[in-house]
């Protein structure tokens, strides 16, 4: 009997979703915030087509034509070659008639190589919204933490996923700049959503991880890690530069010291006043909180 792979991690608002796996860990591998396939002991390696429809046939088999939602990982799957995914696409719709929605991860630089005919094609053979991990629009911090991708990259990216009509969740990392590089950091990505207008723009806090690259250049000094108030300041910062109509904004993640949601612009009021009396707060009522929530990946 075929046992289909599983998958290391997927975005929380996949909780419910079919999970699939078309490619092992992660090719880039390089961000130095990261490292959570090397974590579970993950290396990147590429299935064959053959591999993931036996899984698909499999996962039906399981569970029977039960799930409206599906999400590809690992890592990077729309870094793969646009005939495969159009088939596992195709293949997954099939066997999945119920299906509402396929999502999947997705860097910006393999959104930049492939041509906007060869996204519609991935969009219309079924995958509706990609999981782009923007993290930061600011190249110094792109850069310091070995992102690899660019400012530029990542507004013409998100804005040719978008042409070829998927819906676009960029991620944002608060703290990634650290304190040195925190107002760039934040206004650099607003810039950054506010010319693309994802359909959402989802927020985490940097969580260090004693075992990643981050964690010894933090050791060595050369990060300087933000403060959890800092990280609340650079989200009210963040959320007061943004002019993103139609935008759903989502602090979606257990590491946020605060749960903002809300709809852009007509909510971006509402959402600073969360945050503004939430800073009003006493010291230690504000203390107790930052010490109250988990900082997981
Ligand atoms: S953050 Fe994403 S692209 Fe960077 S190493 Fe981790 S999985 Fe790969």
């Amino acid at each position: 009997m075929h046992i289909p792979e599983q998958l290391v991690i997927r975005p929380p608002s996949e909780a419910k979703s079919l999970l699939v796996r078309v490619v092992r860990g992660c090719h880039w591998n390089r961000c130095n915030f990261c490292g959570i396939y090397d974590l579970f002991g993950v290396p990147h390696s590429q299935r064959s087509l053959q591999e993931v429809l036996l899984d698909i046939d499999a996962l039906s088999q399981r569970y029977g034509d039960i799930f409206s939602t599906a999400f590809l990982g690992d890592a990077d799957p729309l870094n793969l070659d646009a005939g495969f995914l159009v088939a596992v696409l195709q293949h997954l719709r099939k066997t999945f008639p119920r299906l509402k929605r396929v999502t999947a991860y997705g860097r910006a630089s393999s959104l930049a190589k492939k041509s906007l005919e060869e996204l519609t094609a991935i969009r219309e053979a079924g995958l509706d919204r990609v999981h782009v991990g923007l993290e930061s629009g600011s190249d110094r911090v792109l850069k310091l933490q070995r992102k690899g991708t660019s400012h530029l990259q990542l507004v013409d990216a998100g804005k040719k996923a978008v042409a070829a009509g998927m819906e676009l969740s960029y991620y944002f990392l608060l703290g990634l700049g650290g304190r040195e590089l925190w107002e760039e950091h934040v206004s650099e990505s607003a810039k950054v959503f506010n010319e693309v207008k994802p359909h959402f723009i989802r927020v985490r806090r940097l969580f260090i991880h004693p075992m990643s690259r981050l964690s010894e250049k933090v050791g060595s000094g050369e990060f300087r890690e933000q403060t959890p108030e800092g990280t609340v300041i650079e989200l009210r910062r963040l959320i007061a530069g943004l002019d993103a109509e139609g935008v759903t904004f989502a602090c979606d993640h257990a590491n946020n010291y605060l749960p903002v949601f809300g709809r852009l612009n007509a909510e971006k009021g509402r959402m600073l006043d969360i945050i503004d009396s939430f800073l009003a707060l006493p010291e230690r009522q504000r203390i107790a909180h930052y010490e109250s929530i988990p900082s997981v990946i």
